[in-house]
C-alpha cells in the first residue's frame, strides 16, 4: 500500500500553522518576503547552522543590498563575505544567478517555480521555498528536516536520500499545501524540524503534530529516518607549508575548477613529509627556507574527502616570487582562505 495515503498529512497545516505563529524563531530573513532575502538566506543555510548563518546574512547584505550589487560585486570581494561558511560553489552561483535575473528578467526575481528553478544554484529544495514563501505558490521545500518529520509522521521505513522517496513526499506534501498560507507552511515545517522534531531526542510531549505521528503512537521516533548505509570518505594526505618570512605568509590561488575552486591556499604538497623533505618542497617553490617552526596534524572534512593535513610551519629568509605574500591583516581583511587552512593561524596564535 502506498504509505503516503492523504490522511496522515491532511490535518498538518490546521495543527502546524497556529504553533508556527506562536513560537516561531525571530530570524533576521523572515522579517520580510522580499526574494532577495529570502534566496540569500536559503543558500547560506544550506549544510549550515542558523547561529552561525546570521551573523554572515547580515553582513552580506549590508555590503550587497540588492540583486545588481551582487550580480557586480567583485568575486574577491564575495569569497572574502563567505569565509568560513564553506561549500563556495554556493556563491558563485549566487553571483551567477544573479547575473540572470539581471539579463533575463530586467533585475526583478522571477515569480514562477520554473523560472526559479532555472536559476544557477536553485535545486528543488531553495526553489519550493521561495516560491512558497515569497509568491504564495503550493510548492513543497523538502530538504533533510522536512524529510525527517514526514518519514517519523508516516513511520516511513523506505531511505530518505533515495530520489523516489524525495519526490514521494514532495508530491504528498504539495497535495496539503494551504492556500493562503503556503509559505507559513514551509517555515512551520522548517522550524519544527530545527527546534522540535530534531535528528536525536525530538521533543514529542512539545510537538503540535503529535496527534497524527505514527513513529510516535508506535514508540520508534528513534528509528527514523531511515538512511542507505554511508559510503565511505576518500582520504587525501597532504603536507601543508606555512612559509614565513618576517611575519608574511605565503599564499597561492587554487585552480578555478573543482574542490574550493579560485580561492587563496597555503602552498601544499601530497602526502606527509618530515621536515627535511618539507623544507626541501619551500625551497622548490622559490623561497629560502631557514628552519622548521612547528608541525601539527588536523583534518578537514568535505561532503566525499577528509584531508589528512600535516603542517610545517617553516621560517624563511627569502620570499618565493611566485607566491603571493601576506601580513597579518591582509589575511584577515584581503584574502579569503577556507577554513580548512584558516585553523592553522589559530594554532599559530596559541603557539
Ligand atoms: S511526535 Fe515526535 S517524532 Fe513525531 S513529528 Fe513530533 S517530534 Fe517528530
Amino acid at each position: 500500500m502506498d504509505p503516503y495515503t492523504k490522511e496522515n498529512y491532511a490535518a498538518l497545516p490546521e495543527l502546524l500553522l497556529p504553533w508556527y505563529r506562536q513560537n516561531r524563531r525571530d530570524l533576521p530573513w523572515r522579517r520580510d518576503r522580499e526574494p532577495y532575502h529570502v534566496w540569500v538566506s536559503e543558500i547560506m543555510l544550506q549544510q549550515t547552522r542558523v547561529e552561525a548563518v546570521i551573523g554572515y546574512y547580515n553582513r552580506f547584505l549590508q555590503v550587497l543590498p540588492d540583486i545588481r550589487a551582487l550580480a557586480e560585486a567583485d568575486p574577491e570581494q564575495l569569497h572574502k563575505l563567505w569565509e568560513g561558511l564553506g561549500y563556495y560553489s554556493r556563491v558563485r552561483n549566487l553571483q551567477k544567478a544573479a547575473q540572470q535575473v539581471m539579463a533575463d528578467h530586467g533585475g526583478i526575481f522571477p515569480n514562477t517555480h520554473a523560472a526559479i528553478r532555472e536559476l544557477a544554484g536553485v535545486g528543488p529544495y531553495t526553489a519550493g521555498a521561495i516560491a512558497s514563501i515569497c509568491f504564495e505558490l503550493p510548492k513543497a521545500a523538502v530538504d533533510g528536516n522536512v524529510l525527517r518529520i514526514l518519514s517519523r509522521i508516516m513511520a516511513d521505513e523506505r531511505p530518505i536520500d533515495k530520489q523516489s522517496t524525495k519526490d514521494a513526499m514532495a508530491a504528498a506534501l504539495e497535495e496539503i499545501y494551504p492556500i493562503g498560507s503556503c509559505g507559513d507552511f514551509t517555515q512551520a515545517l522548517m522550524e519544527l524540524g530545527a527546534t522540535v522534531c530534531t535528528p536525536r531526542g525530538p521533543k514529542c510531549e512539545a510537538c503540535p503534530a503529535r496527534a497524527v505521528c505514527r513513529a510516535y503512537a508506535q514508540g520508534r521516533a528513534g528509528e527514523f529516518p531511515v538512511k542507505s548505509p554511508k559510503k565511505d570518505k576518500r582520504i587525501e594526505q597532504k603536507t601543508v607549508l606555512i612559509l614565513d618570512c618576517g611575519g608574511e605568509i605565503a599564499l597561492c590561488k587554487r585552480p578555478d575548477t573543482g574542490l574550493l575552486a579560485g580561492l587563496w591556499e597555503l602552498p601544499n604538497v601530497p602526502g606527509h613529509l618530515e621536515a627535511e623533505a618539507a623544507m626541501a618542497e619551500a625551497a622548490r617553490m622559490g623561497a629560502e627556507p631557514d628552519r622548521p617552526d612547528w608541525m601539527v596534524e588536523r583534518s578537514h572534512i568535505f561532503t566525499h574527502i577528509r584531508w589528512e593535513m600535516r603542517a610545517w610551519r617553516i621560517l624563511c629568509t627569502r620570499k618565493a616570487p611566485e607566491l603571493v605574500w601576506a601580513g597579518p591583516e591582509e589575511l584577515r581583511e584581503k584574502y579569503a582562505l577556507p577554513t580548512a587552512f584558516r585553523q592553522f593561524f589559530d594554532i599559530g596564535a596559541e603557539k
